[in-house]
Protein backbone atom coordinates (compact mmCIF):
# COMPACT_ATOMS: atom_id res chain seq x y z
CA UNK A 1 0.00 0.00 0.00
CA UNK A 2 1.23 3.55 -0.45
CA UNK A 3 1.48 6.22 1.60
CA UNK A 4 -1.24 8.07 -0.08
CA UNK A 5 -3.56 5.24 -0.26
CA UNK A 6 -3.51 4.23 3.62
CA UNK A 7 -3.93 8.33 4.70
CA UNK A 8 -6.84 8.17 2.51
CA UNK A 9 -8.12 5.16 4.06
CA UNK A 10 -7.42 6.66 7.71
CA UNK A 11 -9.55 9.93 6.01
CA UNK A 12 -12.38 7.63 5.58
CA UNK A 13 -12.07 5.87 9.08
CA UNK A 14 -12.80 8.93 10.39
CA UNK A 15 -15.30 10.16 8.33
CA UNK A 16 -17.19 6.60 9.09
CA UNK A 17 -17.08 7.09 12.92
CA UNK A 18 -18.82 10.38 12.23
CA UNK A 19 -21.42 8.75 10.21
CA UNK A 20 -24.25 8.51 12.43
CA UNK A 21 -24.10 11.62 14.68
CA UNK A 22 -24.05 13.19 10.65
CA UNK A 23 -27.26 10.87 9.42
CA UNK A 24 -28.86 11.79 13.33
CA UNK A 25 -29.11 15.78 12.43
CA UNK A 26 -29.90 15.46 9.01
CA UNK A 27 -33.19 12.98 10.57
CA UNK A 28 -34.37 16.28 12.75
CA UNK A 29 -32.12 19.13 11.95
CA UNK A 30 -34.06 21.40 14.03
CA UNK A 31 -33.03 19.87 16.82
CA UNK A 32 -29.91 22.13 16.08
CA UNK A 33 -32.16 25.03 15.68
CA UNK A 34 -31.23 28.74 17.73
CA UNK A 35 -34.06 31.35 17.57
CA UNK A 36 -31.89 34.39 16.09
CA UNK A 37 -30.48 37.47 18.29
CA UNK A 38 -29.14 40.97 17.32
CA UNK A 39 -25.29 41.70 18.04
CA UNK A 40 -25.24 45.10 16.95
CA UNK A 41 -27.39 47.74 15.39
CA UNK A 42 -26.79 45.94 11.86
CA UNK A 43 -25.96 43.16 12.79
CA UNK A 44 -27.64 39.61 13.83
CA UNK A 45 -26.94 36.02 14.18
CA UNK A 46 -29.45 33.60 12.09
CA UNK A 47 -27.26 30.43 12.01
CA UNK A 48 -28.20 27.61 14.24
CA UNK A 49 -26.16 25.95 17.17
CA UNK A 50 -23.46 24.41 14.83
CA UNK A 51 -22.97 26.58 12.21
CA UNK A 52 -22.80 30.54 12.16
CA UNK A 53 -24.69 32.87 10.27
CA UNK A 54 -24.80 36.55 10.30
CA UNK A 55 -27.00 39.01 8.54
CA UNK A 56 -25.96 42.12 8.10
CA UNK A 57 -28.45 44.81 7.08
CA UNK A 58 -26.46 47.34 4.97
CA UNK A 59 -29.80 50.28 4.63
CA UNK A 60 -29.97 48.87 1.01
CA UNK A 61 -30.95 45.23 1.49
CA UNK A 62 -29.42 42.53 3.55
CA UNK A 63 -26.06 40.35 3.53
CA UNK A 64 -25.45 37.01 4.67
CA UNK A 65 -22.39 35.62 5.87
CA UNK A 66 -22.63 31.66 4.76
CA UNK A 67 -25.96 29.93 4.84
CA UNK A 68 -25.42 26.73 6.90
CA UNK A 69 -26.42 23.03 6.31
CA UNK A 70 -27.83 21.37 3.21
CA UNK A 71 -31.43 20.87 4.45
CA UNK A 72 -31.60 23.60 6.96
CA UNK A 73 -33.21 26.22 4.71
CA UNK A 74 -36.47 26.11 6.26
CA UNK A 75 -34.53 27.00 9.72
CA UNK A 76 -32.27 30.20 8.33
CA UNK A 77 -35.71 31.74 6.42
CA UNK A 78 -37.49 31.31 10.32
CA UNK A 79 -34.91 33.06 11.74
CA UNK A 80 -34.34 35.81 9.07
CA UNK A 81 -38.01 36.39 9.64
CA UNK A 82 -37.59 36.26 13.58
CA UNK A 83 -35.20 38.41 13.68
CA UNK A 84 -37.27 41.46 12.27
CA UNK A 85 -36.47 41.02 8.18
CA UNK A 86 -37.73 39.43 4.94
CA UNK A 87 -35.44 36.55 3.00
CA UNK A 88 -36.43 38.46 0.01
CA UNK A 89 -34.40 41.77 0.80
CA UNK A 90 -31.16 39.13 1.05
CA UNK A 91 -28.79 40.12 -1.64
CA UNK A 92 -25.83 38.33 -1.33
CA UNK A 93 -24.63 35.45 0.44
CA UNK A 94 -20.79 35.95 0.84
CA UNK A 95 -19.30 31.96 2.24
CA UNK A 96 -16.55 32.07 3.84
CA UNK A 97 -15.24 28.61 2.71
CA UNK A 98 -15.61 26.09 0.20
CA UNK A 99 -17.33 23.01 2.13
CA UNK A 100 -20.99 22.19 2.29
CA UNK A 101 -21.77 23.01 5.27
CA UNK A 102 -21.29 26.92 4.76
CA UNK A 103 -22.77 27.41 1.68
CA UNK A 104 -25.73 24.25 1.80
CA UNK A 105 -28.35 26.12 2.12
CA UNK A 106 -27.67 29.01 -0.30
CA UNK A 107 -28.66 27.41 -3.80
CA UNK A 108 -32.22 26.83 -2.33
CA UNK A 109 -32.68 30.25 -0.71
CA UNK A 110 -31.23 31.60 -4.26
CA UNK A 111 -34.24 29.44 -6.41
CA UNK A 112 -36.80 31.49 -3.64
CA UNK A 113 -35.50 34.88 -3.42
CA UNK A 114 -33.06 35.58 -6.36
CA UNK A 115 -29.77 36.34 -4.06
CA UNK A 116 -26.31 36.43 -5.28
CA UNK A 117 -23.61 34.31 -4.35
CA UNK A 118 -19.85 34.96 -3.83
CA UNK A 119 -17.05 32.97 -2.55
CA UNK A 120 -13.54 33.43 -2.97
CA UNK A 121 -11.92 33.21 -6.29
CA UNK A 122 -9.58 30.42 -4.95
CA UNK A 123 -11.72 28.76 -3.40
CA UNK A 124 -13.83 28.94 -6.22
CA UNK A 125 -11.06 27.35 -8.40
CA UNK A 126 -10.25 24.72 -6.24
CA UNK A 127 -13.93 23.62 -6.22
CA UNK A 128 -13.76 23.17 -10.07
CA UNK A 129 -10.36 21.51 -9.97
CA UNK A 130 -10.99 19.29 -6.85
CA UNK A 131 -15.21 18.79 -6.53
CA UNK A 132 -14.39 16.46 -3.26
CA UNK A 133 -12.58 19.44 -1.39
CA UNK A 134 -16.26 20.29 -0.55
CA UNK A 135 -16.66 17.39 1.13
CA UNK A 136 -19.99 16.85 0.30
CA UNK A 137 -18.85 13.02 -0.59
CA UNK A 138 -19.32 12.60 3.11
CA UNK A 139 -21.66 14.95 4.37
CA UNK A 140 -24.45 11.76 4.74
CA UNK A 141 -26.65 14.41 2.79
CA UNK A 142 -27.41 12.35 -0.37
CA UNK A 143 -28.88 15.16 -2.28
CA UNK A 144 -26.16 17.33 -2.12
CA UNK A 145 -24.50 19.56 -4.54
CA UNK A 146 -22.19 22.37 -4.94
CA UNK A 147 -23.56 25.93 -6.59
CA UNK A 148 -22.10 27.82 -9.23
CA UNK A 149 -21.47 31.18 -7.44
CA UNK A 150 -22.24 34.23 -9.20
CA UNK A 151 -19.21 36.53 -7.83
CA UNK A 152 -15.62 35.64 -7.04
CA UNK A 153 -14.06 37.71 -4.21
CA UNK A 154 -10.38 38.25 -4.82
CA UNK A 155 -8.09 38.79 -1.30
CA UNK A 156 -8.24 42.13 0.32
CA UNK A 157 -11.34 43.31 -1.98
CA UNK A 158 -13.78 45.60 -0.40
CA UNK A 159 -17.24 43.88 -1.19
CA UNK A 160 -19.89 47.33 -0.24
CA UNK A 161 -23.53 47.72 -0.56
CA UNK A 162 -25.64 50.60 1.28
CA UNK A 163 -23.83 51.68 4.30
CA UNK A 164 -21.56 48.65 4.90
CA UNK A 165 -17.92 47.80 3.44
CA UNK A 166 -16.98 44.03 4.10
CA UNK A 167 -13.05 43.61 3.23
CA UNK A 168 -12.62 40.50 2.56
CA UNK A 169 -9.07 38.51 3.78
CA UNK A 170 -7.83 35.90 2.13
CA UNK A 171 -6.92 33.78 4.83
CA UNK A 172 -5.91 30.06 3.81
CA UNK A 173 -5.40 27.07 6.16
CA UNK A 174 -8.68 25.76 6.84
CA UNK A 175 -8.78 25.45 2.93
CA UNK A 176 -6.74 27.38 0.63
CA UNK A 177 -9.69 29.92 -0.33
CA UNK A 178 -10.81 30.78 3.18
CA UNK A 179 -12.17 34.65 3.33
CA UNK A 180 -12.22 36.23 6.50
CA UNK A 181 -14.39 39.95 7.06
CA UNK A 182 -13.87 42.59 8.55
CA UNK A 183 -16.35 45.23 8.70
CA UNK A 184 -17.71 48.61 11.11
CA UNK A 185 -20.85 48.38 13.23
CA UNK A 186 -22.45 50.33 15.56
CA UNK A 187 -23.83 49.42 18.78
CA UNK A 188 -24.87 52.23 21.43
CA UNK A 189 -23.56 55.36 19.85
CA UNK A 190 -20.51 53.76 19.20
CA UNK A 191 -18.16 52.17 16.53
CA UNK A 192 -16.93 48.76 16.86
CA UNK A 193 -14.94 46.79 14.10
CA UNK A 194 -16.44 43.15 13.54
CA UNK A 195 -14.29 40.69 12.57
CA UNK A 196 -14.24 36.80 11.75
CA UNK A 197 -11.98 34.27 10.39
CA UNK A 198 -13.60 32.16 7.97
CA UNK A 199 -11.82 29.29 8.87
CA UNK A 200 -10.93 27.74 11.88
CA UNK A 201 -11.42 23.90 11.84
CA UNK A 202 -7.89 22.00 12.58
CA UNK A 203 -8.91 18.78 11.29
CA UNK A 204 -8.67 19.85 7.81
CA UNK A 205 -4.54 20.51 8.68
CA UNK A 206 -4.33 16.88 9.80
CA UNK A 207 -2.46 14.65 7.00
CA UNK A 208 -5.52 12.59 6.00
CA UNK A 209 -6.93 15.55 5.31
CA UNK A 210 -4.37 17.13 3.19
CA UNK A 211 -3.73 13.72 1.48
CA UNK A 212 -7.55 13.44 1.10
CA UNK A 213 -7.35 16.88 -0.34
CA UNK A 214 -4.55 16.87 -2.65
CA UNK A 215 -3.28 20.03 -0.90
CA UNK A 216 -0.53 21.10 -2.12
CA UNK A 217 0.76 23.83 0.23
CA UNK A 218 0.87 22.84 4.39
CA UNK A 219 -2.28 24.03 5.80
CA UNK A 220 -1.37 24.14 9.15
CA UNK A 221 1.79 26.45 8.51
CA UNK A 222 -0.79 28.46 5.80
CA UNK A 223 -2.85 29.07 8.99
CA UNK A 224 0.11 30.49 11.28
CA UNK A 225 0.36 32.53 8.13
CA UNK A 226 -3.19 33.89 8.26
CA UNK A 227 -3.30 34.51 12.02
CA UNK A 228 0.08 36.30 11.54
CA UNK A 229 -1.61 38.53 8.98
CA UNK A 230 -4.91 38.76 10.95
CA UNK A 231 -3.44 39.38 14.29
CA UNK A 232 -3.48 43.32 14.73
CA UNK A 233 -6.96 43.56 13.22
CA UNK A 234 -8.24 45.95 16.25
CA UNK A 235 -11.57 43.77 16.31
CA UNK A 236 -13.96 44.41 18.95
CA UNK A 237 -16.75 41.88 17.88
CA UNK A 238 -15.54 38.94 17.64
CA UNK A 239 -17.78 36.66 15.02
CA UNK A 240 -17.70 32.85 14.75
CA UNK A 241 -17.68 30.40 11.82
CA UNK A 242 -18.60 27.76 14.17
CA UNK A 243 -20.06 29.12 17.46
CA UNK A 244 -16.94 27.68 18.97
CA UNK A 245 -14.69 30.23 17.69
CA UNK A 246 -16.11 33.31 19.77
CA UNK A 247 -18.48 30.65 22.23
CA UNK A 248 -21.36 32.09 20.58
CA UNK A 249 -23.53 29.79 22.62
CA UNK A 250 -22.32 31.28 25.73
CA UNK A 251 -22.54 34.54 25.05
CA UNK A 252 -25.88 34.43 23.67
CA UNK A 253 -27.09 32.64 27.22
CA UNK A 254 -25.49 35.47 28.89
CA UNK A 255 -26.77 38.18 26.65
CA UNK A 256 -29.71 37.10 27.29
CA UNK A 257 -30.04 36.46 31.60
CA UNK A 258 -27.76 39.54 31.96
CA UNK A 259 -28.12 41.96 29.38
CA UNK A 260 -25.42 43.77 28.57
CA UNK A 261 -23.60 43.12 25.58
CA UNK A 262 -21.05 40.03 25.82
CA UNK A 263 -20.25 40.64 22.13
CA UNK A 264 -18.49 43.71 22.74
CA UNK A 265 -15.15 42.08 24.04
CA UNK A 266 -11.75 43.08 23.06
CA UNK A 267 -10.05 40.26 23.89
CA UNK A 268 -12.19 37.52 22.65
CA UNK A 269 -10.11 37.84 19.14
CA UNK A 270 -6.52 37.68 20.27
CA UNK A 271 -7.15 35.08 22.85
CA UNK A 272 -9.01 32.87 20.10
CA UNK A 273 -5.70 33.33 17.31
CA UNK A 274 -3.47 32.10 20.27
CA UNK A 275 -5.48 29.05 21.01
CA UNK A 276 -5.70 28.26 17.48
CA UNK A 277 -1.87 29.11 16.69
CA UNK A 278 -1.05 26.52 19.39
CA UNK A 279 -3.21 23.99 17.79
CA UNK A 280 -1.58 24.36 14.60
CA UNK A 281 1.65 24.03 16.22
CA UNK A 282 0.52 20.76 17.45
CA UNK A 283 -0.61 19.34 14.33
CA UNK A 284 2.59 20.46 12.77
CA UNK A 285 4.34 18.09 15.18
CA UNK A 286 1.08 15.53 15.32
CA UNK A 287 2.00 15.57 11.32
CA UNK A 288 6.00 15.05 11.17
CA UNK A 289 5.43 11.50 13.42
CA UNK A 290 2.55 10.57 11.58
CA UNK A 291 4.45 10.68 8.28
CA UNK A 292 7.76 9.01 9.72
CA UNK A 293 5.25 5.99 11.41
CA UNK A 294 3.36 5.41 7.96
CA UNK A 295 6.48 5.83 6.34
CA UNK A 296 8.11 3.26 8.09
CA UNK A 297 5.02 0.91 7.48
CA UNK A 298 4.17 1.83 3.53
CA UNK A 299 6.20 0.25 0.62
CA UNK A 300 6.86 4.01 -1.08
ZN1 LIG B 1 -14.93 24.06 6.75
Amino acid sequence: MTKKGYLIGKYYELMDSKKESKIAFYTNPANARLESFQIADQLYYVGDKKVCIHLIDTGEGLILLDSGYFGTTHLLVDSIFRAGFDPADVRWIIHSHGHHDHYGASEEFRTMYGTKLAISKVDAESLRKYPHRSAIDTSEYPFAKTPEFDYEIEDGEIFELGNIKIRCVLTPGHTDGVLSFFFDVTYEGKTYLAGMLGGAGVNALTLPYVYYNERTEDPAHQMLGSIEKIWNEPVVVHLGNHPGNNKTLQKREKKLAEGGNPFIAPDSWQSFLTELRAKAEKIIIDNKKLDEEVSAIVCD
